[in-house]
């Protein structure tokens, strides 16, 4: 049975999305630079792609009435390469013409070479080609005046491609947001630095700030926090004033050493749930100044999966991004469990390829929210059905790392 003193996931994405203040400021940007930013304002096709009609093939550009059946004989009057226009077609005549060439006037259709033999400065055309045949015709691709990319769409490698084949070189994206990264805890040491006894390295930061760059977000690492009220309460205090959105990890539980929710609550406002999720259930929201705050838990698999599907979406729409979903795909279960959820559970796992060509899931044999090999090891997230048992081949859903990285 679900716990009714925890938060259900939905509850908690709904009343965080309903709390979003849009970002509004713009800027322009180079294309290079735009990756993963979100589009300001729609996009139009200021020209047609391509802007000509051209070969798709290496082959022969005929004019179809002048072919009078298989095997029939041409004499070949020019040559037309990539870049380099040709002239009109002679009547009765083939220009010899490779791909992304343009179609010279007077020809409706390119045979393909394989479908010709070559003959001193004659060609035979073995198959007759359809009036039309292999010519990528002027804005087929891309018509001028065509919205090719709405406003809030989140640009991708592809979408730069498209932009630069329209001769746009710049962008007017949202500003990137500014997210301060705190990770509290007086055992946690950054990498590179000895490690005593009873000390661990801090994993966190990196975690979420790859997180963050690969939604093109700019980060700002406020560093390791002592467990005291002062440092926290310092350290929140320029963070706020630094960036649009903060985030600490650790210090959200109950416990003497955790002061994060009153280092908040002292300098704005804070809520603090207990989510009905697995892992993942301490998290605080609040605001400090204008910028929201959230407090993930310290155990990375907690940090991963509570960023993943509250403070993500919450952060793309403060972007301006217009999905803020994570894909999914039905998947079966290779496994089973005999004890039904009290929260909802995303576990780490893999796609199993079987013999007939069918795919099912192997879960990581440890889940436990600190076991970060879990994360590495595994090629998604699958959510287990509160209050439920899997039964060996049951649908469950999968959100591959491809979809939320
Ligand atoms: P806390 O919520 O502060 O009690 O932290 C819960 C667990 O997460 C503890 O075992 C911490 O040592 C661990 N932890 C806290 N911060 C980090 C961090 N930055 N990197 C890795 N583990 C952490
Ligand atoms: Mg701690």
């Amino acid at each position: 049975m679900p716990n009714a003193q925890l938060t259900p996931l939905e509850q908690a994405l709904d009343a965080l999305l309903d709390d979003v203040h849009v970002n509004s400021a713009a800027v322009d940007v180079s294309l290079p630079d735009a990756l993963g930013s979100v589009l300001a304002q729609g996009q139009q096709a200021v020209v047609d792609v391509p802007a000509f009609d051209n070969s798709a093939m290496d082959g022969y550009a005929v004019n179809t009435a002048d072919l009078d059946g298989p095997g029939c004989l041409l004499k070949v009057s020019q040559t037309i390469a990539a870049g380099h226009p040709g002239t009109a077609l002679e009547t009765g005549t083939a220009a010899r013409i490779f791909t992304g060439a343009p179609i010279p006037p007077g020809a409706d259709a390119v045979v393909i070479q394989e479908d010709t033999r070559q003959e001193e400065g004659m060609v035979i055309i073995d198959e007759l080609p359809s009036s039309g045949a292999n010519i990528r015709l002027k804005g087929h691709d891309i018509a001028m005046g065509s919205e090719i990319l709405s406003t809030g769409h989140r640009l991708r490698a592809q979408d730069l491609g498209m932009l630069a084949s329209l001769g746009i070189d710049t962008v007017t994206v949202k500003k990137p947001l500014t997210v301060a990264i705190i990770n509290t805890g007086d055992e946690v040491v950054a990498p590179g630095q000895p490690l005593e006894l009873g000390q661990i390295y801090d994993s966190n930061s990196f975690t979420l700030d790859g997180l963050l760059s690969g939604l093109g977000m700019r980060v700002i690492k406020k560093g390791i926090v002592a467990d005291t009220l002062e440092a926290t309460e310092s350290a929140l205090a320029s963070a706020a004033d630094e960036a649009d959105c903060i985030l600490t990890t650790g210090g959200v539980s109950v416990g003497d050493e955790d002061h994060v929710r009153q280092a908040v609550e002292n300098l704005g406002q804070l809520s603090l749930w207990k989510l009905a999720i697995k892992p993942g259930k301490p998290f605080s929201y609040g605001r400090i100044d204008d910028s929201p705050f959230f407090g993930l838990p310290g155990n990375p698999v907690a940090v991963f999966v509570t960023f993943v599907m509250l403070v993500r979406p919450y952060l793309l729409k403060v972007q301006g991004c217009n999905t803020t979903s994570i894909p999914h795909v039905m998947v079966k279960a290779g496994f089973e469990t005999s004890k039904a959820n009290t929260r909802l559970e995303f576990i780490r796992a893999r796609l199993l390829n079987r013999g007939d060509a069918t795919q099912e899931l192997e879960p990581f044999g440890n889940q436990g929210s600190s076991i970060m090999t879990s994360l590495s090891w595994a090629d998604g997230l699958v959510e287990i059905p509160l209050g439920e048992t899997v039964q060996k081949g049951q649908l469950l859903k999968f959100m591959p790392f491809s979809g939320i990285l």
